[in-house]
């Protein structure tokens, strides 16, 4: 679904009726900081438009996974973990972890990250 849901948490961070650090932002994206941070730098890329998870953002028109995914490269260069090592992140449906249903993109870095993930 495309613009503002009513009830959803990343929508209301896009309308700035919540509030968030905001790290990026791009005509169609918007990056900030992870309120509960797993590494040292972990922000989050999301389309300003809402789809629910990667599935929905893979079927939306052209060009928005691609800007998701060059913001998510411009935020690891801007915070620099970009040449250290850094992991972009998609969890996908509850049983991958996701809780909030406005897809979003983990960017994560500024120290060792093990693989696989838990
Ligand atoms: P998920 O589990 O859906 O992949 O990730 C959701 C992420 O959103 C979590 O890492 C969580 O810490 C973060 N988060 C949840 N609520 C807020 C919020 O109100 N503000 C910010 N900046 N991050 C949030
Ligand atoms: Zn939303």
């Amino acid at each position: 679904r495309v613009g503002q849901v009513s009830d959803c948490l990343f929508c209301k961070i896009v309308a700035k009726e919540i509030p968030a650090e905001i790290v990026y932002e791009t005509g169609r994206t918007l990056a900030f900081r992870d309120i509960n941070p797993q590494a040292p730098t972990h922000a989050l890329v999301i389309p300003k438009e809402h789809h629910a998870d990667a599935a929905a953002l893979a079927a939306a028109d052209d060009g928005l996974a691609d800007e998701v995914l060059k913001t998510a490269h411009a935020v690891a260069v801007q915070e620099g973990v970009a040449d250290g090592g850094y992991r972009v992140v998609f969890n996908t449906g509850a049983g991958a972890g996701q809780t909030v249903f406005h897809v979003h993109a983990h960017i994560l870095g500024g120290r060792a990250l093990t693989w696989p993930p838990g």
